[in-house]
């Protein structure tokens, strides 16, 4: 995809560029009009739990006519200052319900995980935006998964908690996405209600060259498993780190190595669904 990106929208976003006040403008300028353009797109990538895909992560994709393709990690951040951050959020889970519908609907249930942005997540009526989505598309709950970041529970962790106890009474499941990567705490984990974690990539990409972050990511999952969380390993690109993350006890995988996130159609079109490329 960098490939199709016109020259210019690529060279303003080299990290250095992306990061400056100018890169910013440029982007929080053209996302205002990405909406009503319907510049944005998701892409689903699977999970395994071992040789069975068990749901996909929805991640955002904007193509800009002006800037080409900007990834997320360039406009997530200016959406959230700006505001735009609940339109877009809204337009992410209707667009991530209406497709797990839709596979619902033709015999293959898959669950869909959704990233949620703590602006989004602290709005007074957010659980309520939930259920409508789910209402709207006849989608069972336990087919939408909300991945929250630590980040947003570190200022009211009681509110934090008391929504995601709503959110799971509603049958919708959670989890704590990039963990370990931020200011996680044990409290957090003891008090937040989520069936999940999902353990930063840094972890994962690490582990292979350095033996006490594989004590840690063995520490983090015999916590987990005695809370009774389930362990998603992400960023999991080589054969050998698959095969390390489970024996370090993460029983969910998720990367490059299984399956970079692709399109509905591709996941599931016509086809049978994909299986782990190793065994
Ligand atoms: P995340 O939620 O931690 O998503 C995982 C990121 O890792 C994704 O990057 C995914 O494409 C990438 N990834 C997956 N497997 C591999 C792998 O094997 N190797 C490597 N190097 N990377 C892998 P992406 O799509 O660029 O998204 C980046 C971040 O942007 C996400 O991190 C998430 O925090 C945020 N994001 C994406 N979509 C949304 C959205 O709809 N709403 C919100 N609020 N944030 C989003
Ligand atoms: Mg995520
Ligand atoms: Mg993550
Ligand atoms: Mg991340």
């Amino acid at each position: 995809q960098a490939k199709s990106r016109g020259k210019n929208a690529y060279q303003v976003f080299t990290p250095e560029l992306a990061r400056s006040v100018h890169a910013r403008e440029h982007i929080s300028r053209e996302l205002h009009f990405a909406l009503e353009r319907e510049e944005f797109s998701l892409r689903y990538q699977p999970q395994f739990q071992g040789q069975q895909l068990i749901g996909v992560e929805a991640l955002l994709r904007w193509h800009s006519h002006v800037l080409g393709d900007v990834p997320p990690g360039e406009f997530i951040g200016v959406a959230e200052d700006t505001g735009l951050i609940f339109a877009v959020g809204e337009w992410v889970l209707d667009h991530a319900c209406r497709q797990a519908a839709a596979w619902h609907a033709a015999g293959q249930p898959l669950r869909v995980a959704v990233n949620i942005s703590p602006r989004q997540f602290a709005r007074q009526d957010f659980v309520t935006l939930v259920t409508a989505a789910l209402t709207r598309h006849a989608l069972p709950a336990r087919l939408l998964e909300l991945e929250l970041t630590e980040r947003l529970v570190v200022e009211d962790l009681q509110g934090a908690a008391a929504k995601i106890t709503q959110l799971r009474q509603l049958g919708v499941l959670v989890s704590l996405d990039d963990f370990g990567g931020g200011q996680s705490s044990l409290s957090y984990l003891m008090m937040l209600p989520v069936n999940a974690l999902k353990i930063d990539r840094n972890f994962v990409v690490n582990a292979e060259q350095n033996e006490a972050g594989q004590r840690v990511i063995q520490a983090i999952t015999t916590i987990a498993h005695a809370l009774n969380l389930h362990v998603v390993a992400e960023g999991v690109e080589t054969a050998a780190q698959l095969s390390l993350v489970s024996s370090l006890g993460c029983e969910v995988v998720q990367g490059y190595l299984l399956g970079a996130p692709m399109s509905a159609e591709a996941l599931t079109g016509g086809r049978t669904l994909p299986a782990p490329s190793t065994a």
